[in-house]
């Protein structure tokens, strides 16, 4: 099927490297919504953009099924040989080059397209908060399915490989100060010393053992407490990292947390939680799957089909489906030789690549009916 999809592949590469030059952080995609627009303007697809935030929204088509494609459209900020910038560093300009022509191929193509084809480009994936705001904007409707994808370290997909799935982990962050009571270094039973409160609770943190052979993890990754050193430090502030392959095993190990927390306070010891970021599971559809799986077959031949790996990495896509605005959901996990990894400046990856991307994503499409 593959050698029916015709791609400008001039045009891609330099959507790709425009977009490459010009990262831009979450919520501050200006110039990167600009270009986008333009583009879709060149290509006479109506779009919407949202109020007061960065990204949009493209329409291809009509009626059912209503299929959406999701790109995120963010960057970093980081420091690569000396030299604070925003880079791509998380493949975000392949994949919104990869989504410009799939717009591409069905207002050329528009007999292929069975339905509604939405084009969300969203913004914020890295701080894990654009895909709710997406989906609070009310611009989109309920679709019956949903794809996405990802660039893939070569340590997991090769080039000329791509999984029909990218299982991401449910991640979450909190975010906790916690309060005792100072007194002089010298009579420290007359305070309650914050970082004794916190050792305790990290020991139980540590020892969270759930019922499962599914992966899962929790570590404390901050921790600030006391100025003095001769004052027991009544102050303290530390950040926990919750992951788990699904989204039930999040629940269990939050209630565990949770309970962690609760049993170190004391009349002289509180703890409170600041902030809680989160990011579900991938929602494993089998349908979503089944097209995705034919389009890597048909695009790379049965050899590129190859098994999900199980990845530490989150991605806020999986809101789309935990919330319930999208039925069958999946993400292509592409392979390109990506070195030496994702959020690492100055990481690289095969060109060549973004096309098969392109064509497994146009493919998807043309698979996918009611
Ligand atoms: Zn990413």
């Amino acid at each position: 099927m593959q050698n029916t999809i015709t791609l400008n592949d001039k045009q891609i590469f330099t959507d790709f490297d425009w977009l490459h030059e010009h990262g831009e952080t979450a919520f501050k995609e200006v110039n990167t919504t600009a270009y986008l627009a333009k583009r879709l303007d060149e290509m006479g697809i109506p779009y919407e953009q949202f109020e007061n935030m960065t990204g949009l929204i493209a329409t291809l088509g009509s009626g059912s099924p209503v299929i959406g494609m999701r790109t995120d459209i963010d960057a970093l900020r980081q420091t690569y040989q000396g030299k604070e910038g925003v880079f791509h560093s998380c493949g975000h300009d392949a994949h919104m080059a990869i989504v410009l022509a799939v717009a591409q191929y069905y207002v050329d193509n528009p007999a292929d397209l069975t339905g509604t084809l939405k084009l969300i480009f969203q913004p914020a994936e890295e701080t894990v908060t654009g895909a709710e705001k997406v989906i609070k904007s009310g611009r989109l409707p309920h679709m019956n399915y949903l794809y996405g994808l990802h660039v893939c370290p070569e340590v997991q997909v090769r080039a000329k490989q791509a999984e029909p799935i990218i299982p991401a982990a449910a991640t979450r962050t909190y975010w906790v100060t916690i309060k005792g009571k100072t007194a002089h270094a010298g009579t420290p039973e007359l305070g309650a010393n914050v970082i004794d409160a916190f050792s305790e609770l990290n020991e139980k943190l540590r020892r969270i053992n759930l019922d499962t052979k599914l992966p899962y993890s929790v570590t404390t990754t901050m921790f600030q407490a006391g100025k003095s050193s001769n004052i027991i430090p009544d102050y303290g502030t530390f950040a926990i990292d919750l992951r788990a392959r699904t989204n039930d095993l999040m629940d269990e190990l939050q209630q565990r947390a949770f309970e962690a927390m609760d049993s170190v306070q004391t009349d002289d010891i509180k703890v409170t939680l600041d902030g809680n970021d989160f990011s579900p599971a991938a929602i494993p559809s089998q349908k979503a799957i089944a097209n995705m799986s034919s389009a890597i077959t048909d695009v790379l031949g049965p050899a590129g089909l190859i098994d999900a790996l199980d990845t530490p990495g989150g991605d806020d896509f999986h809101f789309y489906a935990y919330d319930g605005i999208a039925d069958e959901t999946t993400m292509l996990g592409l392979g390109c030789n990506l070195n030496p990894g994702l959020h690492i400046p100055g990481m690289t990856f095969e060109r060549e690549s973004i096309l098969d991307g392109a064509r497994m994503m146009i493919d998807v499409v043309r698979l996918t009916r009611n």
